[in-house]
C-alpha cells in the first residue's frame, strides 16, 4: 500500500512493524513431510472426534458457546488439580499471549525475554509499542537470570522448553527468578512442556506473579482446533479476563478440548513415542556432523557451525521435506526439526546424507 495512504489508515506502530511469519502450511493435496511447525505426527484421541460430532448435533451450534469455556476449564481443573478460578481458556496459547501483552504493556513499558526465543513475542510487543529487552542466551542456553532481574521489566517471558533451542531451564531456577521479580509478572510459556521431565505448574500456587501458559496444539495433537490454557492466581486471571473476546472458543473447540484432556493417557502414549524418536534423531544428526542441543521438546535444533543453511532448507523442500530455518544471523547455521514418525525421520536422514558434506574428521595426531 502507498505509504501516505496507510499512515492515514493505521497507527504508525502497525505500519512500521514487521509481520509475524508462520511456518509453511502445505496446500490441500500437497504431500510433504512436515517437520517445520512442531505439530504432532500422531492423531488426537478418538474421543475428540466423537465429542465434536456430539457438539454439532441438532441445532446446538445456533447458540453461543460458554464465555468462560466451562466444560474445557473443568476438565483442566480435574487433570491438573487446580481450581477453576485459576484457569482461563484461549483460542490457542497465541491468543492468551496476546491478551497478556494487551493487559500488561502500554507504550514504552518494558518487556524482557531471553533471545533467541518464540518470535511472536516481538510481534505482540510491537503492537503494544512496548520496549523490548532481549537478553542473549549463552551458547549452552542457560537462563541469564541476573541480567533478566536487572531489566526491571514490567513483564518477563520465559519459553520453557525454549523454542527454537529445545533446551530446558530447571523449575528451581524459575522459582528463584519469580521470587526476585515479584511483584512484576513472569509468564512461563510451556507450549512444549509435556515432552520434558518437569513443569512449573506448582509455582502458581505459591507465587502470585507467575503465569503458566499451555497449548493443546503439540502434545495433544490439536493444533487445528486452537486450544490454549492459562494458569495463574485468581486475581491475575480475573484481570486478564477483561481483555478477552466474549466468546473466544467455539462450541466445537470446547468439546474437543474437554475430550482431549479427559483422555490424557492417549497424549502421554504419543509423547512417549515422540521422545523415543527424538533420541534416535539426536544420534542420527550427530552422526551426520550436526551439533545438537539436548532437547526437552518435540523438535531439535541442529547446527552445522559456520554454514548458512538457507540453501540446504530449500534443497530439502525440493525433496518434499519441510524443516524450519530462521533468517536471524544467530540462527543461520541451524535447522529446527520437528520430530515426526520414525519413517518420516528416516526419510530426512537419507536426504541429509546426500546433501550434507561428510563430517570433517579430527586431524590425526602425528605422534601416535
Ligand atoms: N508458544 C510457543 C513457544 C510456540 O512455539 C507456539 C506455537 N507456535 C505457541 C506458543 C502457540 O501455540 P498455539 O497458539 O497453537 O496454542
Amino acid at each position: 500500500m502507498e505509504a501516505n495512504r496507510s499512515k492515514a489508515m493505521f497507527r504508525a506502530a502497525i505500519v512500521k512493524m514487521a509481520p509475524y511469519v508462520p511456518g509453511e502450511q502445505p496446500k490441500p493435496g500437497q504431500r510433504l513431510i512436515k517437520l517445520n511447525t512442531n505439530e504432532n505426527p500422531y492423531p488426537p484421541s478418538p474421543h475428540v472426534r466423537r465429542a465434536i460430532a456430539r457438539a454439532a448435533v441438532g441445532s446446538r451450534l445456533r447458540l453461543y458457546p460458554a464465555p468462560r469455556a466451562d466444560e474445557f476449564v473443568a476438565s483442566a481443573a480435574q487433570l491438573y488439580r487446580i481450581p477453576m478460578r485459576m484457569i482461563m481458556a484461549g483460542n490457542g496459547s497465541d491468543e492468551l499471549l496476546a491478551m497478556l501483552f494487551r493487559a500488561t504493556l502500554g507504550r514504552g513499558d518494558k518487556v524482557a525475554y531471553p533471545s533467541p526465543t518464540y518470535s511472536l513475542y516481538d510481534t505482540l510487543a510491537a503492537i503494544q509499542e512496548a520496549r523490548v529487552i532481549r537478553i542473549p542466551f549463552p551458547s549452552d542456553f542457560a537462563l541469564p537470570v541476573e541480567e533478566l532481574v536487572r531489566t526491571d521489566a514490567k513483564l518477563t517471558v520465559i519459553c520453557n522448553p525454549n523454542s527454537p533451542s529445545g533446551t530446558f531451564t530447571p523449575i528451581k531456577t524459575l522459582d528463584a527468578l519469580s521470587r526476585r521479580l515479584e511483584p512484576k509478572l513472569i509468564a512461563i510459556d510451556e507450549a512444549y512442556v509435556d515432552f520434558a521431565d518437569d513443569n512449573a505448574l506448582r509455582l502458581i500456587k505459591r507465587r502470585p506473579n507467575v503465569i503458566v501458559l499451555r497449548t493443546l496444539s503439540k502434545s495433544f495433537s490439536l493444533a487445528g482446533m486452537r486450544l490454549g490454557l492459562c494458569f495463574a492466581s485468581p486475581d491475575v486471571t480475573k484481570t486478564l479476563m477483561k481483555v478477552k473476546d466474549s466468546y473466544n472458543l467455539s462450541r466445537l473447540a470446547l468439546a474437543a478440548g474437554a475430550a482431549a484432556l479427559d483422555d490424557a493417557g492417549w497424549m502421554r502414549r504419543n509423547v512417549k513415542h515422540i521422545r523415543r524418536t527424538r533420541a534416535t534423531t539426536e544420534r542420527a544428526l550427530i552422526r551426520l556432523g550436526f551439533e545438537v542441543l539436548p532437547s526437552s521438546a518435540n523438535f531439535v535444533l541442529a547446527r552445522l557451525r559456520g554454514h548458512d543453511l538457507t540453501d540446504l532448507t530449500a534443497r530439502l523442500r525440493r525433496r518434499g521435506i519441510l524443516v524450519r530455518h530462521f533468517a536471524s544471523p544467530a540462527l543461520r547455521d541451524a535447522l529446527r526439526i520437528s520430530i515426526g514418525t520414525p519413517r518420516e525421520m528416516t526419510a530426512l536422514f537419507k536426504a541429509l546424507e546426500s546433501l550434507v558434506p561428510p563430517p570433517t574428521r579430527a586431524p590425526r595426531n602425528s605422534d601416535s
